[in-house]
């Protein structure tokens, strides 16, 4: 309450919270009079105090994430990818680091055949590549669409490489679901498409829910909290970069916000290097940094020939980078006493 607050009004906002069947405490200092509510305070929003007479500011003190919390869940979460096929899961969130490799998009069946080949020669055991392009311009290539999950189901079980590739629209479920997609990504523009978050809360697929280009680390976690809040619980961060004023890269990869996550949620937290940097040059550093700070794992793009990539070419590694990188990762891994 404000300084110099009167008796009538502290009981009027003792009484508001009282009409919602909570108890309120009410704390007085010397300088200043805190009033608690006791009970379950989602009922009430910050909005209903803030415009009564003698309130200085209120806020919520729990958290408006619950399910996808550390508080709610101690442990680490550890999701079990793929596993449904026959081939035993991958799991990701535990000790052992996992990389998802693969081009931006898919292209064609021949390119996805190689690059499925280049990405498990690499040691990785996820593959990405997008079928659902969430282009800037609505003149650049959008996407082989579902002809291109059915591409990459074929070119990833050769290898036994569950797939994870981004569902941009709820419509498309069902032929996500038939292709028998691992993994879902939700992009970054999609990140607060509430009712898509539903969709795929409706389901028991892992989920990949990259951090939207400005989007504060509480909006995100509420984000995973509508999936989570449908039953899905197999729900993995992706930190991909945000918007700052720089412009001698795409994105700034926020390696802060990996600490932050890993104390607030028990879910797993992976970064994309590549379209943070957006150039392949700076994606081994990136990568090493994420891995460093505490990533569970990374999304990167990997083309079989980068300068031939219909989409993100000049953030992809050719094979042979992408190989050392991953050897690069093992020593830090190693440092840090995880595996890869
Ligand atoms: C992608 O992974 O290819 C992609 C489009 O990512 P983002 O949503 O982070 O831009
Ligand atoms: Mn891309």
């Amino acid at each position: 309450m404000n300084s110099g607050v009167t008796d009538e009004q502290v009981d009027a906002v003792v009484n508001k919270i009282r009409s919602f069947g909570l108890d309120a405490n009410i704390s007085r200092g010397t300088e200043r009079t805190v009033i608690g509510a006791i009970g379950d305070e989602r009922k009430l929003e910050p909005e209903m105090f803030d415009t009564l007479p003698g309130v200085e500011y209120s806020m919520h003190i729990v958290k408006q994430y619950k399910i996808v919390s550390r508080e709610s869940h101690k442990h680490d979460s550890v999701i079990n990818i793929g596993g449904a096929r026959g081939a035993p899961g991958v799991a990701l969130g535990g000790n052992q680091i996992q990389v998802i490799g693969g081009p931006c998009s898919v292209e064609t069946q021949e390119q996805m055949d190689l690059a499925a080949q280049q990405v498990a020669a690499a040691g990785c055991r996820l593959m990405r590549g997008g079928a659902f392009k969430p282009r800037t311009s609505p003149y650049t290539f959008q996407g082989k669409g579902e002809e291109g999950l059915a591409i990459f189901r074929k070119a990833a079980d050769k290898y036994n490489l569950p797939i994870v590739t981004e569902l941009m629209d709820a419509r498309m479920l069902d032929a996500f679901l038939e292709h028998d997609v691992d993994v879902i990504q939700i992009g970054t523009r999609s990140m607060q498409n509430f009712e898509l978050l539903k969709e795929v809360g409706r389901t028991n697929k892992p989920v990949i829910l990259k951090r939207g280009m400005s989007a504060t680390i509480s909006e995100w976690l509420m984000a995973a909290e509508y999936i989570a809040a449908g039953g899905n619980h197999n729900i993995i961060f992706c930190e991909r970069g945000i918007r700052s004023f720089e412009t001698a890269y795409r994105n700034v990869m926020d390696v802060t916000c990996i600490p932050v996550l890993k104390k607030e949620t028990h879910l797993p937290v992976i970064v994309d290097p590549s379209h943070a940097g957006g150039k392949a040059w700076m994606v081994p550093a990136l990568a090493r940094a994420a891995i460093a700070a505490g990533a569970d794992g990374l999304l990167v793009e990997m083309h079989p020939n980068p300068c031939e990539a219909w989409c993100d070419a000049d953030q992809a590694l050719n094979p042979q980078e992408f190989k050392d990188l991953m050897g690069s990762l093992k020593g830090i891994a190693q440092v840090i006493g995880r595996s890869m």
